[in-house]
């Protein structure tokens, strides 16, 4: 837990969030500033800073936060028409929030990758 993270907050239950997947060591819950129609944000309880601090520290713990991913797009009737997981890293990415987390969008098509 860190007192000043905002997720670590959202996990200890200080803030409130829209939960829609949980297990052990990962959380999901709906981004409030959703991006398209399904915008879940996926995360390991534990903190860590971003997804090479996770995937280094912990490659297990990111498996499962990438199995959690798979079972939300499930769960949100992706699966069939697809949708993107991404996790943004560092300065260039946009990264907003250094607690790790997988942005799972769909429910529309998506478009480019990346903007221009
Ligand atoms: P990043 O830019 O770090 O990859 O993404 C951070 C995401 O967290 C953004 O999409 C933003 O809308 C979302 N976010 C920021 N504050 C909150 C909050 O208090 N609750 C929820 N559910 N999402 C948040
Ligand atoms: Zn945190």
């Amino acid at each position: 837990m860190t007192n000043d993270c905002l997720f670590c907050r959202i996990v200890a239950g200080e803030i409130p969030a829209t939960v829609v997947h949980e297990t052990d060591e990962t959380l999901a819950f709906r981004d409030i500033g959703p991006k398209a129609p399904v915008h879940v944000l996926v995360i390991p309880k534990e903190h860590f800073t971003d997804v090479a601090a996770l995937a280094v520290a912990d490659p297990g713990l990111a498996g499962k936060v990438l199995a959690a991913c798979a079972a939300v797009a499930a769960a949100e009737g992706l699966t069939e028409d697809g949708y993107r997981v991404i996790f943004n890293a560092g300065p260039h990415s946009g990264q907003e929030v250094f607690h790790v987390h997988a942005h799972v969008l769909g429910g529309r098509p998506l478009g480019p990758m990346v903007s221009a």
